[in-house]
């Protein structure tokens, strides 16, 4: 048995080299299988995935194909709305916060500049960034397709870009976020929140430090203290190339 399989948008780049330049795929069906199976099997993470139509009705992942369906699937909209139930997303999320995989560790530090959320912890296998991933209601962010085919993973996207700058750009763009960066209002360190904090309740600081900064922030969780100094300017820098323009 064999059905027709077209793949929208950026989703062919996605797919084997000999299917990127034709219109459709003639996928030849062994034995019955879940959309999700079937799409996955052609490379495709079903976190990739935003809308799927058979004979042009709105699907779930687990749907069988039966014979002489015609299958479309398309990437996220103009951008992936989490907050938003689908047919294949239908529990939304309500908080926006992300798990960073070691192969796309460095995302990990940006994101936290930029004041998101974000969960790493390089020591973790993969069934286990799947399961937090799932509990924490998590997007999972990695390079990994095998990581992000799980079916417990609900929310992921497989990072393209190969520089970490390029990355947080894409996460920035796909997930919408322009509106709700938050700089230097998480620890890059832990990602615990930053409060201010008085200069004098500070007892560590070198004696320059002391004298030219007045600006303080603490990380509620693990104690780090941040403050416009050279660490800062650096920041801002990257923040400039991220939101295309200078904070503060
Ligand atoms: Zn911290």
């Amino acid at each position: 048995m064999t059905i027709l399989i077209n793949f929208h948008g950026n989703l062919r780049q996605l797919l084997p080299p000999r299917f990127r330049r034709i219109p459709s795929v003639n996928y030849r069906l062994q034995r019955q299988a879940s959309i999700k199976d079937i799409v996955e099997s052609l490379r495709i993470p079903h976190t990739e995935v935003g809308r799927l139509l058979v004979g042009g009705r709105d699907v779930s992942f687990s749907s069988l194909v039966g014979k002489q369906d015609i299958i479309d699937v398309f990437p996220h909209g103009r951008f992936f709305d989490v907050f938003h139930p689908t047919s294949l997303r239908p529990a939304a999320l309500v908080d926006l916060k992300f798990l960073v995989d070691i192969n796309v560790g460095k995302l990990a530090s940006l994101l936290r500049m930029l004041g998101f959320d974000t969960k790493y912890q390089p020591l973790l296998d993969d069934p286990e960034l799947a399961s937090i991933a799932s509990r924490e209601r998590r997007i999972l962010l990695s390079r990994d397709r095998n990581l992000l085919k799980r079916k417990i993973v609900e929310f992921g996207h497989l990072v393209r870009e190969i520089k970490p700058l390029n990355q947080a750009i894409e996460i920035v763009e796909l997930f919408a976020l322009r509106d709700k960066i938050r700089p230097f209002s998480r620890c890059l360190r832990c990602n615990g929140r930053l409060r201010e904090v008085a200069k004098d309740k500070i007892s560590s600081l070198e004696p320059l430090t002391r004298k030219y900064y007045n600006d303080f922030k603490r990380c509620t969780v693990c104690g780090q203290i941040y403050w416009p100094g050279s660490h800062r300017q650096k920041m801002e820098r990257v923040l400039a190339e991220i939101i295309g323009e200078r904070n503060e």
